[in-house]
Parts: C-alpha cells; sequence; structure tokens
C-alpha cells in the first residue's frame, strides 16, 4: 500500500483498475494523495454477481467457526499494517494523526476481533410449539444472501468494519461502497480481506459516485439488503430506491445531539466531555453532541471556560502529532458549514467563540474554525438541522423538565449526553430521551458489544453489538412432525370430514 498511488476496485479476487480516474488530494493541505478508479455501473453489477456467486458456491457453505477465523486473520493482518492504515486514513479524510493512530484504527481492529470472537450470536434455537406438543421447531438466523453496505466519508475504516465484520459473521457476501471522497481504507480492506482468505466476491469493494454506484447497489434484484450510513436526505432516497425489490433496509443517519449539563456536575469533567463531544473529528461524527444545553445557574462560567479550553487547542497540520484541530474532509461540507453559519448569525444567532486557526494551518487545506453560537430563538435552522462541523449551539435550561422538552424537540434521535453527579437523576433523565444511545458523565465512547442506532429521523435498525449481527439475518422457521398423531386427526378434520 504505501508505495501504491493508484487504487482500483476490488471484485471478485482481484484489484479491478478500469475505469475512471480520479485525483484525490489530502483535506489537510490540498497535497495529491494518488488516484482512484470508480466504477462504472457494469462494474458495480459485476461485483453484486461475483458476491451472488461466491454466497451461493462458498459462503453459504462456510461454518461460523471458519467465518470467525477467517475474520480473526483479517484482523491480525490489518494489525500489521496499523501504521499504514493510519497514514492513509488521516492523508484522506484530513482527521488529525493523532485520532487515525489512536482510535480509528485500532478501535476497527478491536472490532473485528470483536466480532471474530464473540458467541451470544447463535445461528439456530429450538422452540416448542405449546398448540402441538408433539411437534418440535428450530427457529434459524440465516443470512440474508448479498448485503449491499453503502458508506459516508468521515470514519470511512470504521464504518467499512462495523458494516462487513457482522454481515460476514452472519454468513452473508457484502458488496462495500465507501464514500469516493475516502476510498481508501476501505478498499484496502477488501485486498486484506483476500490476503487474509476470504474466498474471492466474499468482500467487494466498489466505490464512485451515488448516483451510479449507491444507486445501482439500491436497486439491484440481487441484493437482499442495504446497510447504508449518511445523511438523512441520502437514506430516504436509498429507502425510496430499495423498496421496488422490497429489500431490508437499514439506515444510520444524521442527528442533532444535545449534551445536557446540569449545575451539579462535575464541571472539569464536564468541559472536557463536552469539548470531546463536539470537536473530535471536527464535528464531523453523526452522533457529535453538537447542542449543549446547560443548566441557566452555570451557563456564563461554563461557556467562557469552554472557550479558554478551545483556545489552547493546537491548530496546525493534522499530520503532525500534537495537532488538535482536524481538517473538514472535502470542499462540499466546507462550504456547507460556511453557509450554515453564515445564514444562522444574518437569521439572528450570536457568535460567542471563535477560535482563530487560519494563519496557523496549512495554506492549501479545508479548515473550519471552532466555533460557539446562541440563540434564543430554537427554532432557527442553525439550530435545528446537522451542520456535520466544529459548531456548538449553546441553549440554557432552567430545570430538569425544561431540560428534556428542549432536547427532545428535534426531528433526530441518535445520542445524547447527561452531566450530573446525580446518578439517579442523571438515568432518569436519559430513560426519557428519544435517542439511540445516551452517555451519563461521557461521550462518543463506543462498544462493538453494544447496539447503535437512531430513533426518529436518525434512522431505522442498530449496528454492532447482537442485535446488529441480528439485523444481517432473517429467521427461518422449520416446524418438525415425528408421525401422525392426534393433532393431525383434529387439524385435516377440518376439511376431510371423518370416514372420507
Ligand atoms: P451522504 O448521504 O451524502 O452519502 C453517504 C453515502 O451514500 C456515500 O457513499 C454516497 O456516495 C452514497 N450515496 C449518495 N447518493 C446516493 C444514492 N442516490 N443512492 C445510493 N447511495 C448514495 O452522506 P455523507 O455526506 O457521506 O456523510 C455524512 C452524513 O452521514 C451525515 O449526515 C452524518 O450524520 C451521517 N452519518 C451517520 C452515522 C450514523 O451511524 N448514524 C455515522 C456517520 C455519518
Amino acid at each position: 500500500m504505501a508505495n501504491s498511488k493508484k487504487w482500483g476496485n476490488i471484485i471478485g479476487g482481484k484489484e479491478d483498475l478500469e475505469g475512471d480516474n480520479h485525483i484525490l488530494t489530502s483535506p489537510a493541505d490540498g497535497s495529491e494523495i494518488g488516484e482512484v478508479v470508480y466504477a462504472s455501473k457494469a462494474k458495480v453489477e459485476t461485483a453484486i454477481d461475483s458476491s451472488a456467486a461466491a454466497f451461493e458456491n462458498k459462503w453459504l457453505h462456510t461454518s461460523l467457526r471458519d467465518r470467525k477465523s477467517l475474520l480473526q486473520k483479517l484482523a491480525h493482518r490489518v494489525m500489521e499494517r496499523s501504521d499504514e492504515y493510519a497514514n492513509l486514513e488521516s492523508l484522506n479524510t484530513g482527521k488529525t494523526i493523532r485520532q487515525s493512530m489512536l482510535m480509528d484504527i485500532p478501535l476497527g481492529i478491536e472490532h473485528i476481533r470483536y466480532f471474530a470472537e464473540e458467541n451470544e450470536f447463535r445461528e439456530s434455537r429450538k422452540i416448542s410449539h405449546p398448540e402441538y406438543p408433539d411437534t418440535t421447531g428450530e427457529i434459524q438466523f440465516a443470512p440474508m444472501g448479498v448485503v449491499g453496505a453503502i458508506a459516508p466519508w468521515n470514519v470511512p475504516f470504521l464504518m467499512a468494519v462495523w458494516k462487513t465484520a457482522p454481515a460476514l459473521l452472519a454468513g452473508n457476501t457484502v458488496v462495500l461502497k465507501p464514500s469516493h471522497f475516502t476510498p481508501l481504507t476501505a478498499l484496502e480492506l477488501g485486498k486484506d480481506a483476500l490476503y487474509a482468505g476470504f474466498p474471492p466476491g466474499a468482500l467487494n469493494v466498489v466505490t464512485g459516485s451515488g448516483d451510479v454506484v449507491g444507486d445501482t447497489i439500491a436497486k439491484s434484484r440481487k441484493i437482499s439488503m442495504v446497510s447504508f450510513t449518511g445523511s438523512t436526505t441520502t437514506g430516504k432516497r436509498v429507502m425510496s430506491a430499495a423498496s421496488a425489490s422490497v429489500k431490508k433496509v437499514t439506515l444510520e443517519l444524521g442527528g442533532k445531539s444535545p449534551n445536557i449539563v446540569f449545575a451539579d456536575c462535575d464541571i472539569d469533567h464536564a468541559l472536557k466531555g463536552v469539548l470531546f463531544g463536539l470537536y473530535l473529528n471536527s464535528g464531523q461524527l453523526c452522533e457529535s453532541g453538537s447542542r449543549l444545553l446547560v443548566q441557566s445557574s452555570i451557563k456564563e462560567e461554563f461557556v467562557s471556560r469552554l472557550s479558554k479550553l478551545l483556545e489552547a487547542m493546537k491548530a496546525g497540520n493534522p499530520m503532525d502529532m500534537t495537532t488538535d484541530v482536524s481538517a473538514i474532509s472535502n470542499r462540499k461540507q466546507l462550504d456547507k458549514i460556511t453557509t450554515m453559519v453564515n445564514e444562522g448569525i444574518a437569521g439572528g444567532a450570536t457568535l460567542l467563540y471563535r477560535k482563530e486557526i487560519q494563519a496557523i494551518v496549512p495554506s492549501g487545506g479545508l479548515y473550519y474554525p471552532p466555533t460557539i453560537i446562541s440563540s434564543p430563538n430554537l427554532g432557527l435552522e442553525i439550530l435545528q438541522e446537522e451542520i456535520f462541523g466544529p459548531v456548538l449551539s449553546v441553549v440554557e435550561f432552567r430545570d430538569e423538565k425544561e431540560a428534556i422538552e428542549i432536547a427532545n424537540k428535534s426531528d433526530y434521535g441518535l445520542a445524547a449526553g447527561v452531566w450530573s453527579k446525580d446518578i439517579e437523576k442523571a438515568k432518569r433523565v436519559a430513560s426519557t430521551l428519544m435517542a439511540g444511545t445516551i452517555w451519563i458523565n461521557e461521550y462518543h465512547l463506543l462498544s462493538a458489544a453494544a447496539p447503535r442506532g437512531g430513533f426518529k429521523q436518525s434512522g431505522v435498525g442498530r449496528e454492532l453489538g447482537l442485535e446488529g449481527i441480528l439485523e444481517y439475518t432473517q429467521t427461518r422457521h422449520i416446524f418438525v412432525n415425528k408421525g401422525f398423531n392426534d393433532q393431525d386427526t383434529v387439524a385435516y378434520g377440518l376439511v376431510i370430514a371423518e370416514g372420507e
């Protein structure tokens, strides 16, 4: 990988270099990283055919134990190359090399291992039928077949792992489409799956535009399920495209997550947690705590101390191990953040703090300064819609009831944070929040054992944990009757009168 400057798609056991070449540049400083080949519709169809053949001829007949063993080998292979993966991830996304080396890559490896070693998932369970005591039943958790996995650009390696490892474990083959902005570590994972011994086609990786590659996956009749992560707008399109062939769809979508700080919290801890909750990955994380809800009595002190912490964060080139501020991953996203904030301020929002970084960061890079805003008008778009950038909005609340009301007044429901030393109160609040993940005195830390996903327009279905594995299965009921018995006499008698 280190010397490779051109990445092709992984189709049927080979790297396919045929197609349109696109130059990738680093968001950190604009330097050229290399070329990537975008797959055409025909290539995507070839990839789907190859995954369908791999499913029928090979993977369906590979035992759970052998599938786990291959995942273990894959984890080992990526581990051996973890520095290369981290370097590539930061070059491609603009996130700090410190984050890639200490979080994205090692966590991804740990999560492949989790699926290789977890033992909660069973391929079947026995049941009895209370209505028919002479029979038995077996419920099988059968694979879906070929899974189409569509991923966003913000945490490409983790996304590739979260989608492929549980799907492969459950017995599916996968066609993975990483974002065309950040495809590199997913393409490397495809190569390493082959190196580890996965059969050709078990994991195909095809990148390119959503309109071509994503749409072909969403509409293909040979794909039984689409696992999508991305914006709510695209998620709705994918769901609609998938409906023509009645595919199963899981959607991990956007959010506008509240981070609720009560006056009785450990303020030093909460300050760092709120900062981490938003500014990790420059706010380009779906569950980012982008709405700070702070109790009125500590609001002034909290925002002033938060600004001082932001002031101390080091801006610079993200490829330097000491830099704290990431770049924005692509020009389109930088423009979106800039427009939303400018329109928010024009519409009445107040700028409480903005960090000066422009003179320090590399001139050819894509950066947005860490920013804090507030507005008494909670209906403003900037307070309601996902910005997906380093912009925190501050809203104050008087008491527990008002905090819950404001937190839940959102079309989204992905995550939330609650900061209080009173754990009973924090748990009470957490249990009334309409969101899939709630952290108490914490933020962002996720476990492969815990399902994650959204309430409301933040998504459908769950990723990770046992529930995440089960998403990649469909149940099959086998009803066993060993021989003619009394229940048959009664049942058949409904249509065949006695003596006939
Ligand atoms: P996006 O919706 O623009 O794209 C996501 C993926 O969908 C990309 O691979 C894209 O090429 C593809 N795509 C685009 N149009 C398509 C179409 N018509 N048919 C099929 N596929 C299509 O999202 P993005 O800008 O890459 O990522 C940012 C968004 O992702 C944010 O909204 C963020 O909240 C969300 N996200 C959610 C989670 C989560 O777990 N809930 C995690 C990370 C990111």
